[in-house]
């Protein structure tokens, strides 16, 4: 038979649905896949229950319902100063996993480049090549993810479309200075380029770092689409609800692909999520406060039974290198055997890299409760600690 999509035939499962399977298999605590292990707030579960029974459960409107566009354009005037068109500004969709893909389409032209920065989210790349657009690597490297300036100006030209900014970023946990903000918008205006901005993350940063949005900058407005999730600021990670902020001529760009990817999202979720963004202030810092706590927990934990952590500033992520601990394999057989072996599950980080990966990098989410952290440890102290015959790759 004829090959059906090459690109697609060369793609593997996510590496998410991989470990979660294999942690279900093994029954082993999952701090792989980023979720959480509570449910989100009990009243926003409590809206959408609400809204199922009111008799709006048709279509709603393809950009998303009026309640949850004046919400996010609420939402980005009060945490950014930002100035969005409710009507116009703002497109809903089904999760931000949708709002990278609308936002890839909107933009690119077979043959533009767009610029990536590894390790990377593993939707990105393969959304880039199926457009037939060209992807431009520059990577951050360990321990500091500090952009590198020179490669990145090197890796802008002529037909660069855009650059695509995970700020907090997965799986690094690093936020984009000011300055790291200014640098890339002296690029973007120079080359005149677009940013797509995936900030998932958003209300997930901890204390001594702040989140800016790359749109919040100077003469930056034009030329952002700047995507959330519910996901994650509300702890809801299966509702997949996204939406992307921006100027009119993009939104409507980015409406278009949608309108073909989802035409829309679940009303009920929508409303709800509406409702969740008006939430007092003390909700949004005291959902990165308690995020914070156990990010020290586990990389305490972790430190304390000979990983080396790297600093993360937000997201729900935790970088730790094993490679003092003698295990004599690479990141990926690492992540299956503990799996296997201490019932601890973890993403190997080479997963986020498109060429040769550092090998000695594994990723924890640590947006669990206390308990499940301690005993993750706990599981992982007793595995290190057993004969290294017992616990081979
Ligand atoms: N971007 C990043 C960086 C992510 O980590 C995730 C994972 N959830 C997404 C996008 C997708 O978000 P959603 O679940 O809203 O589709
Ligand atoms: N964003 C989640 C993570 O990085 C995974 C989401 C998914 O499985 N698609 O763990």
């Amino acid at each position: 038979m004829k090959p059906a999509n090459l690109l697609l035939e060369q793609t593997g499962t996510t590496i998410f649905t991989l470990m979660s399977a294999l942690a279900v298999q093994h029954g082993a605590l999952n701090l792989g896949q980023g979720f959480p292990d509570t449910e989100g707030p009990a009243d926003i579960v409590e809206q959408a229950a609400l809204a199922l029974g009111d008799h709006r459960n048709q279509y709603p409107p393809l950009t998303g319902t009026p309640e949850l566009k004046s919400a996010v354009a609420a939402a980005n005037k009060r945490f950014y100063g930002l100035d969005i068109d409710p009507v116009s500004g703002v497109c809903v969709t089904s999760g931000a996993t949708e709002a990278l893909t609308a936002c890839l389409i909107a933009l690119l032209n077979p043959g533009d480049e767009a610029i990536l920065i590894e390790p990377l989210y593993d939707t990105y790349l393969p959304v880039v090549k199926l457009l037939g657009a060209i992807p431009k690597l520059v990577r951050l490297e360990p321990p500091s993810w500090e952009l590198p300036r020179a490669e990145l100006a090197a890796a802008f030209s002529p037909r660069t479309k855009l650059l695509l900014l995970n700020s907090p970023m997965n799986p690094t946990g690093k936020v984009f200075t000011p300055d790291e903000l200014s640098f890339i918008a002296g690029l973007l205006e120079t080359h005149d380029s677009y940013a797509i901005c995936d900030e998932v993350y958003e209300h997930l940063v901890f204390a001594g770092a702040r989140h800016i949005p790359l749109m919040a900058l100077p003469g930056m407005f034009d030329r952002c689409l700047r995507i959330g999730s519910a996901g994650k600021t509300f702890s809801l990670t299966g509702w997949k609800v996204g939406y992307v902020s921006g100027p009119a001529r993009l939104i409507g760009l980015v409406a278009k692909a949608h309108q073909n990817l989802t035409f829309t999202t679940a009303p009920n979720l929508q409303r709800a999520v509406a409702y969740g963004l008006g939430k007092e202030d003390a909700y949004f810092s005291t959902l990165a406060a308690e995020l914070q706590a156990r990010r020290d927990l586990l990389r305490q934990g972790l430190e304390a039974i000979g990983f080396k952590t790297l600093a993360t500033d937000g997201s729900y992520f935790i970088t730790a290198d094993f490679s003092g601990l003698g295990f004599d394999g690479d990141d990926v057989a690492f992540c299956r055997v503990i799996t296997e072996q201490a019932g601890v599950t973890a993403i190997p980080v080479s997963a986020f890299y498109a060429g040769p990966a550092p090998r000695q990098f594994v990723r924890f989410a640590f947006c669990k409760q206390p308990a499940l952290l301690e005993q993750a440890i706990a599981r992982l102290k007793g595995w290190i600690a057993s004969p290294p015959l017992t616990r081979g790759a």
